[in-house]
């Protein structure tokens, strides 16, 4: 019987995994394929984070260091698990390193790859320099200073459309993200605070900021920074002849047909499975879902399950999810494959 508990992907869900096996008093042997940890909110350079504020380089950065710092967690960075062998509580886990980890259980907290705007070719992202991602928007709100890529100048009017890569039957994304409608709420407001003679506008098909979401950041961003929310279906963005980028559509509540210049124009786009899951699955031998994410196996009585025992998953790695509930997921994932172990030991004496 192994007592090590692999958690594969160090990103919000498998940081917390990690540490939550450490404090349990078991070892934590974490295998990240990037050479940085901190998933995707550090690898994308995300700004501020919905709801705590805080910048995302800070709030992560603390996980990180409290797994680095952690003698009951060891770290492989620029690695992958190429092989699993054996069965719950005692799995040979072979490393792209070279190395071998003996584990008694496995989460997988391997996340999810942002969608890739270049699939909506219609909506300009990959033709014009100023179409953008949230990412993208981040990364330069993170540096402080508004502005269009094309030539530097100061935006008069961004635009913001929503449900990029998700909820769009055509291309085979039929689920919400569940996160972008808070986080862009969020973005037009930094765009607003660091460049105030700029008009945010947000096309949008519904309004979900879930939760306690709805007047931090729906509302505030209206009533406070003044955001316009426009209700449209988006045919296509085009450039108009004096350079700016024109957003074509209908208005959705009045009927009409509706084109807007813009100066910058992003892309929320949302959460599709991890790219890498097909070899994931055959490689650990776990199910995948309909659209791609992992499995669980049971929602109710075994849900940081997949469909092999033994082997756990949290956060985004089953589908949309927030930071906080990845981390909450990744706790839990690991308080059950501890508990598991115990039941094997107490059931093999
Ligand atoms: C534009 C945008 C902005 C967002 N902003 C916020 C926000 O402000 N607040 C919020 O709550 N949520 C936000 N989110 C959601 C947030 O990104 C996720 O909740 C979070 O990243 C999920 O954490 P995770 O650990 O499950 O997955 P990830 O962050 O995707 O981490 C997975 C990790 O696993 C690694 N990995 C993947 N495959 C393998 C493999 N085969 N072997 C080894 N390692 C592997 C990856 O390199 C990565 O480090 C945002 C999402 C988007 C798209
Ligand atoms: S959270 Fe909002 S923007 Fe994201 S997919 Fe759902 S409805 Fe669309």
């Amino acid at each position: 019987m192994q007592n090590t508990v692999l958690v594969v992907g160090a990103g919000p869900a498998g940081l917390s995994a990690a540490a939550s096996v450490a404090a349990a008093g078991h070892r934590a042997v974490l295998v990240e394929k990037e050479e940085v940890l901190g998933g995707a909110p550090i690898l994308s350079g995300y700004a501020r984070l919905i709801p705590s504020g805080e910048w995302a380089k800070d709030a992560i950065g603390r996980m990180v260091a409290r797994v680095e710092q952690d003698p009951n967690v060891t770290i492989h960075k620029g690695t992958r698990v190429t092989q699993v062998d054996g069965e719950a509580g005692d799995f040979t886990c072979t490393l792209s390193n070279g190395g071998t980890v003996q584990a008694g259980a496995i989460i997988l907290c391997t996340g999810f790859t942002h969608f890739d705007s270049i699939n909506k070719p219609e909506w300009g992202f990959g033709t014009y320099e100023d179409v953008l991602t949230t990412t993208q928007m981040e990364q330069m709100v993170a540096g402080g200073k508004i502005y269009c890529p094309s030539d530097g100048r100061t935006p008069e009017r961004v635009a913001i459309l929503l449900c990029v890569g998700s909820r769009d039957r055509q291309i085979g994304r039929e689920w919400c993200s569940k996160v972008c409608c808070t986080v862009s709420a969020n973005l037009a407001m930094e765009i607003k605070e660091l460049s105030p003679e700029t008009d945010v506008f947000i096309y949008y098909m519904d309004i979900r900021t879930f939760g306690l979401y709805e007047d931090r950041y729906y509302w505030k961003s209206q009533e406070e920074f003044k955001t316009k929310f426009v209700k449209a279906r988006i045919a296509e963005v085009t450039r108009a002849p004096d350079g700016r980028l024109l957003v074509k559509g209908e208005d959705t509540l009045v009927k009409r047909p509706i084109v807007i210049p813009f100066d910058i124009v992003v892309h929320a786009i949302g959460m599709d499975p991890n790219e890498e899951n097909p070899e994931i699955a055959r490689i650990f031998g776990v199910g995948l879902e309909k659209h791609g994410f992992i499995e669980r196996a049971e929602h109710y009585t075994n849900t940081c399950g997949t469909t092999r025992r033994g082997i756990y998953a949290a956060g985004a790695a089953y589908g949309p999810e927030s930071i906080d509930d990845s981390i909450s997921q990744g706790h839990a994932a690991a308080m059950r494959a501890v508990a598991d172990l115990h039941a094997l030991v107490r059931k093999a004496s």
